[in-house]
């Protein structure tokens, strides 16, 4: 069967998509934008195709690990990131399809009211809640999942179920922090029906929103819970289990991957790897264990 042809609106979002990664890349590695190169087939740096495991999603992978050297991506520096220096660089938005109310938003209730009663994708219909997000708006820490569940749908809340329980004892057993002291969020902020993976003009269509987040809480850490959080943040396909534990970098702000909360209900012996992850974000955040 034919595939359907593409609206208008998919084909400008796959432009601005690989508009921004070709951006992205520019930035990073300070090559000069090549108008002519930009195209959802040629966006990506020769130097990804060096790297078996990182094949983007739908932008380049980053090119600069925490320790400030060169390498095309593969698992990520271990180096303890230098929480004091990088934190909080400025991430912005380059979804020229953004209203320019999101790009303007200098606070997150002004950004929440931008974002309004979104139709950007395909999963509004099926909310009960927009999901935005909750937590101390100048948190030094930001934990990012994949996308609300039914509890979170029905609560307008991120992590409510029983994965988020566990994901608060975390915080609050095992960090001895407060909830309310660290942000909340997911990748996207609807959710998926029967709470299938998201698809990738889901992600093109929610993730400006939380780029725009990260730019106004401007926090210290970041840690990145899952496969897909991870593996989105970082426009990989690199494993979770090759990912967690080792820091990385997303524009500038140090980030750790581990396992969802909801894998550690399946797989309880994880548990303390994830520990030794969180110990790590402990240390380079300052806190007393
Ligand atoms: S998932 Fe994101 S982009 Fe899609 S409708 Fe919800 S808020 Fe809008």
């Amino acid at each position: 069967m034919a595939a359907a042809p593409m609206t208008d609106r998919q084909t400008l979002l796959e432009l601005v998509t690989a508009l921004r990664a070709r951006l992205e890349w520019c930035r990073d590695t300070g090559a000069e934008v090549d108008a002519m190169a930009v195209d959802g087939r040629s966006a990506a740096p020769a130097a990804a195709a060096t790297d078996d495991d990182s094949v983007p999603l739908n932008a380049a992978p980053r090119k600069t690990p925490m320790d400030g050297s060169v390498a095309g991506a593969g698992r990520p520096t271990a180096a303890v990131p230098p929480v004091a220096t990088s934190a909080g660089a400025p991430v912005e938005t380059l979804d020229l399809l953004v209203s320019p109310a999101v790009r303007a938003a200098s606070d997150l209730p002004q950004l929440r009211a931008a974002i309004g009663d979104c139709t950007r994708c395909k999963l509004a219909p099926h909310r009960t809640n927009l999901v935005f997000g909750v937590g101390n708006p100048a948190a030094e820490l930001v934990f990012v999942g994949e996308a609300p569940g039914r509890d979170e749908d029905l609560r307008g809340e991120p992590f409510v179920g029983r994965a988020g329980q566990l994901l608060t004892e975390i915080i609050t057993k095992g960090m001895k922090l407060r909830r309310e002291d660290v942000y909340i969020a997911n990748i996207i902020k609807c959710r998926p029906p029967q709470n299938r993976n998201p698809e990738p003009d889901e992600i093109a269509s929610c993730e400006p929103f939380l780029v725009r987040q990260l730019a106004l809480i401007r926090p210290k850490a970041i840690v990145a819970l899952g496969t897909f959080a991870a593996q989105t943040l970082l426009k990989t396909r690199t494993p979770i289990t090759r990912l967690r534990g080792a820091w990385t970098d997303y524009h500038g702000i140090p980030l750790m991957p581990t396992f969802h909360p909801a894998y550690l209900l399946r797989n309880p012996a994880e548990k303390r790897v994830v520990w030794e992850d969180i110990q790590q974000v402990m240390r380079a955040l300052g806190l007393p264990r």
